[in-house]
């Protein structure tokens, strides 16, 4: 591919680039619709009731009909893997980095195909679904550049003999169940499971039964790179039944989920009652922006807009409450307004298109309800709140997007909505701004817009976030990429301490083993 994709690719003008999406979007319609079974082991396992997933942009596509696996299914995994366990350990980490490389490579041939049954799967625009594959290919990358660069993460320690040899040997956990939603499907299904089986962990992945085909198809790949069996499983199914099941079984020795607080913060109290485990939880946000008058506006607006609209808002990192100092406060709305105005709103399938549908009907209704709130919270509406109904659009989930001011007690500023919806509100100044956006739950992503080197030095270190950008036009607070910006929450957003992508990442999927060794 002659363009490098990442999420802070602006434009999809590159006529080589959009022949090939277009190209595959064809190309995979074949694929579509299929039933996909159970993997334990390596067996497909059909005979199961199943969900039918049907896509975002237009309801009688039937994406793909997926198994739902039983406890018993997830109890013969987690068996298998562990059985397995051992072997995969004894691979050692070049043998493991090797075949991740060359799953990467694989994965990279693949990305239009892939990137286009993504499109149909999540309704993502073009340009999102080939950064959600271009993103996994990079992890494959990064991770196996980490371990290479820290050799296996085996450190010699001093002695207190000559005949004494002490060594730190990091070391795989065993069974590692990672859980993963629907809003980057390949990304955040392959990202930990690439992590975990790098360092030499056996995997069982539970996707969201909305995204599954992403996770199937990262198995395939893995597949064609000559991973063994017993190393990656994949249960489609409920989360209520079967990832409660498996996160809480005792043969499951340590977790990754990501997705919506609520859950994060009941597998965090529970997950671990009958033996200690490591539950990593990566969860919502709430991502504030502060504009100060020493901004460029014209920057601001770009990353506002993107930040917000981008993956129509259902992105973690999306942008919601912007803070905006009252001198420059309605000239950047005017901007705002005028920008989103320009946006167009459509299948992937049209090249025009900045953002396509949200996942599902229940979606739809919330955004509906979030727009109530405002009118009924004496706010306004600057530009949208409109379902999309005419036409082609009737058959899948379009609306608007759309800027709001609503009283700072709505619910509105503090729920997480997942929705393209974001609020703005003038404020006296940093000051105020920092307070009211550190004023969350959540702590995953911020955003300042400001060239006053005093405010950006106060903006890092006061802003409780994992994720932090000053003056970005690609994103105001979305688009991290491995190896350029690590990707992980503070407060309710994040336990690991660790993000995606970023240096410290593989350490989580490790435990220290001291040898000491006398001759
Ligand atoms: P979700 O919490 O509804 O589901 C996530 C996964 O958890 C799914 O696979 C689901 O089946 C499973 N699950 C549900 N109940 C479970 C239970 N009791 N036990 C075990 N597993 C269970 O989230 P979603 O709607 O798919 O995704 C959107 C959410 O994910 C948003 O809140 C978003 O902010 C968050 N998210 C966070 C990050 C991050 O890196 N911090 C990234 C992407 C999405």
């Amino acid at each position: 591919m002659a363009l490098k994709i990442t999420y802070a690719t602006m434009s999809a003008d590159n006529e080589e680039l959009n022949s090939a999406f277009e190209k595959a979007v064809v190309d995979v319609q074949s694929r579509l619709g299929q039933s996909h079974g159970v993997i334990v082991n390596g067996d497909h396992r059909t005979d199961r009731e199943t969900f039918e997933e049907v896509s975002p942009i237009d309801h009688n596509i039937v994406v793909g009909r997926y198994a739902q696996a039983t406890t018993d299914d997830v109890d013969d995994a987690i068996s298998a893997a562990r059985a397995f366990a051992p072997e995969w350990e004894a691979w050692g980490w070049e043998a493991r980095r090797d075949l991740m490389l060359t799953a990467a490579d694989i994965m990279e041939e693949q990305i239009f195909e892939i990137s286009a049954l993504m499109s149909y799967e999540i309704g993502k625009s073009r340009l999102e679904s080939l950064g959600d594959v271009a993103e996994t290919v990079e992890f494959f990358r990064y991770y196996a550049g980490q371990i290479t660069d820290h050799n296996g993460f085996v450190i010699p320690l001093n002695s207190l003999g000559a005949n004494e040899t002490n060594t730190s040997v990091l070391r795989p956990y065993g069974v590692w169940a990672v859980i993963s939603p629907f809003n980057f499907p390949m990304a955040l299904a392959a990202g930990p499971s690439i992590g975990a089986l790098l360092t030499g962990n056996t995997v069982i992945v539970k996707p969201s039964n909305t995204g599954a085909l992403m996770a199937l198809e990262f198995y395939r790949v893995m597949h064609e790179a000559g991973l063994p069996d017993g190393a990656l499983h994949i249960l489609t199914g409920l989360g209520s039944v079967i990832g409660e099941h498996m996160t809480h079984h005792d043969d499951v020795d340590g977790i990754t989920f990501t997705g919506s607080y609520p859950v994060g913060m009941h597998l965090l109290q529970t997950a671990s009652e009958k033996r200690p485990k490591p539950v990593s939880c990566e969860m919502g946000g709430k991502n504030p922006v502060i504009v100060t008058e020493s901004a460029d506006l014209e920057l601001a607006t770009q990353g506002i807009v993107r930040g917000a609209f981008g993956l129509t808002g259902q992105k973690c990192s999306a942008t919601s409450r912007v803070y905006v100092e009252d001198s420059v406060h309605d000239e950047l709305l005017e901007k705002l307004v005028a920008a989103t105005g320009e946006l167009r709103v459509g299948t992937p399938f049209d090249r025009s298109s900045f953002m396509g549908p949200l996942i599902e009907k229940g979606v739809v209704e919330k955004f509906e309800r979030a727009v109530e709130e405002v009118r009924k919270s004496g706010g306004t509406i600057f530009t949208g709140g409109n379902v999309l109904d005419d036409g082609d659009l009737a058959r899948g989930h379009f609306v608007e997007p759309t800027i709001v001011a609503a009283p700072l007690d709505s619910w509105i500023w503090s729920e997480e909505l997942f929705i393209p919806l974001v609020a703005v509100t003038p404020i006296s100044g940093l000051e105020e701004g920092l307070a009211l956006s550190n004023d969350t739950e959540f702590g995953l992503t911020a955003g300042l817009f400001s060239t006053d080197d005093e405010e950006i030095d106060r903006w890092f270190t006061e802003i409780e976030a994992g994720v932090t950008y000053v003056n970005r036009a690609a994103g105001a607070t979305t688009g991290a990429w491995p190896d350029i910006q690590s990707f992980g929450g503070w407060k309710g957003s994040g336990t690991s301490g660790a993000g995606g992508g970023g240096p410290w990442y593989l350490r989580q999927y490790l435990r220290e083993q001291s040898r000491t060794l006398i001759r």
